[in-house]
């Protein structure tokens, strides 16, 4: 397989030996909870496939993971115990839990694994040498396995101890899930069915310039929306009101443009918006004549007309790469324009084309209108997958590879 860097060279898991071996492997178990309870746990089942692989080998898993930003020290609050029995139900088998990832507790647990058993061990991140990729404290992550196994693609463009320090002293190499990930990525870099379509959303443009940079070079058509947009409209000139703008960024918003004309490629801002007075879930709502929002009024949403010309642009496509809310999406009021992508997308998909999804806000977007599972491919992974198509070097993967990180 191809990778960020093609000189690199990865093991897959298939090309490992993992038989009875005891196998430390790194999952993304970043999973949304509420009151304790987890609320999608798309991200524990995507790993099953490779959790089965290894128990039916009889290897002794130890899984690594992190949950939310516990600022390096234990706090219940992001335990990753739910998580254990969310794991045990969907397994159908016991889940060892180890009450800390590193330590004489999480040696015990983890030695005492019988073949074809697992253990997850607490979060990563209750220590700060996670993130800091502590030599020792990856050292004492890696006596844990024998073998090492990166299956955590929403993690893998981070330098941490369990992603890329652990890699200096285990051989190892990628999970199912890593490798479908990059699989569909690589296809959108390498060799994509054309016509090309990107469509970028969400706030911050200063987030999206260098994936937007690199898409110009491969995609037919790239649609803009979201707050974003505003600073694009902004930078031509157009009136937006008080919608959401970073009024540094317009030269390097000028240059997007002129790069899209100069490679003859059709780059659509929208042409009507939701506008309000005020963010608020019940505000009144109008939709703009064109695509200049009233100067005492907020841009949330893409509007209708917007919503007819995208639909058409996904519909022509055969290859579609989406990353990014059209609007305030989270205020039911204000998310039509990101459902009706959705469902373009989904109709898309329906008739050939190769559809992936990037990024939790439009996932989300995709689940709420329940049509989650009728795209291609729903990257567990958004700033992963992002930077990935910038062309930028993964931590996680240039560390498998032997790569300097
Ligand atoms: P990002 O993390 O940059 O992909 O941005 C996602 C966020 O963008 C979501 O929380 C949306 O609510 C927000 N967003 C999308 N459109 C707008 C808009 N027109 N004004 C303000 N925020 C927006």
């Amino acid at each position: 397989m191809s990778t960020a860097n093609p000189a690199l060279k990865i093991k897959r898991l298939q090309d490992i030996e993992v038989e009875g071996k005891r196998v430390l492997a790194r999952v993304d178990y970043n999973v949304p909870m509420k009151d304790g309870r987890i609320t999608d746990d798309t991200r524990i089942r995507e790993t099953l496939k490779t959790l089965e692989y290894l128990i039916a080998r009889g290897a002794k898993v130890a899984l690594v993971a992190h949950l939310g930003r516990p600022k390096g020290k234990p706090d219940p609050k992001y335990s990753l115990k739910p998580v254990a029995e969310a794991l045990s139900r969907l397994l159908k088998r016991p889940v060892a839990f180890a009450p800390d990832c590193v330590g004489p507790e999480a040696d015990r647990i983890v030695g005492a694994l019988q073949g074809g058993k697992i253990a997850l061990l607490e979060n990563l991140r209750f220590h700060p040498e996670e993130e800091k990729n502590a030599p020792a404290f990856a050292q004492a992550l890696a006596r844990h396995g024998e073998v090492f196994i990166q299956e955590a693609f929403g993690a893998i463009h981070r330098a941490h101890a369990s992603t890329a320090g652990v890699c200096k002293y285990l051989p190892g190499g990628i999970g199912f899930l890593v490798q479908k990930e990059l699989e569909f990525l690589d296809r959108v870099l390498s060799n994509p069915t054309r016509p090309f379509l990107a469509i970028i959303g969400g706030a911050k443009v200063s987030d999206k310039l260098g994936v937007l940079n690199k898409l110009l070079d491969r995609v037919d058509c790239l649609l803009i929306g979201g707050g974003m947009a505003y600073t694009f409209l902004n930078a031509q000139q157009v009136s937006v009101g008080k919608s959401l703008l970073e009024a540094d960024k317009a030269d390097d918003a000028q240059r997007i443009i002129a790069k899209a004309y100069a490679r003859q490629v059709k780059c659509l801002l929208p042409a009507d918006h939701l506008v309000v007075h005020e963010i608020q879930p019940d505000a009144q709502t109008a939709v703009t004549q064109s695509m200049a929002v009233p100067p005492d009024m907020i841009g949330v949403d893409i509007g209708p007309h917007t919503v007819e010309i995208f639909t058409e642009e996904i519909l022509k496509a055969r290859t579609i790469f989406w990353n990014g809310p059209m609007g305030i999406f989270e205020t039911d009021a204000f998310s039509g324009g990101t459902l009706a992508v959705a469902k373009a997308m989904a109709a898309a998909t329906k008739a050939g084309a190769t559809t992936i999804v990037g990024g939790g806000d439009s996932i989300a977007a995709l689940a709420k209108a329940g049509l989650a599972s009728q795209v291609s491919h729903c990257s567990t992974g958004g700033g992963a997958s992002l930077e990935f198509l910038e062309g930028k070097i993964l931590p996680g993967l240039a560390a498998l590879a032997g790569g300097v990180v």
